[in-house]
């Protein structure tokens, strides 16, 4: 058998031809990173999909179980994201800090 390259990069070996291998899928995430005024919503989008792809610190499985919030801490924002992975390993991961804004507190901006 043939082993397939990633089409992107022509190194990584793949599994189904025309993938692009997980270093060029993390690459092409980063380049997507979220702005300054980004929802809290979109930061959890953005860092959940890029931990998974990276895959659990221990294993290195893309499977695993995560749970993502925010926890709010002298007036900054931590985003983490709490993996749990088949191979026993769980942790938590801090995925951004974040300072925290008017709307954060249920507060609307003034015109
Ligand atoms: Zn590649
Ligand atoms: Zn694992």
């Amino acid at each position: 058998m043939i082993p397939f390259t990633c089409s992107k990069c022509h190194k990584e070996k793949v599994k189904i031809h025309g993938q692009i291998c997980v270093s060029c899928q993390i690459e092409k995430i980063e380049k997507h990173s979220p702005p300054k005024d980004a929802s809290n919503e979109e930061l959890i989008s953005y860092y959940t999909e890029q931990r998974v792809l990276i895959g659990c610190r221990e294993c290195g499985a893309r499977d695993f179980a995560y749970e993502a919030g925010i926890k709010i801490e002298n007036f900054l924002k931590y985003f983490v994201m709490f993996i749990q992975c088949k191979c026993g390993e769980s942790y938590m991961d801090l995925l951004e800090v974040r300072e925290m804004r008017l709307q954060d507190v249920g507060i609307e901006e003034s015109e």
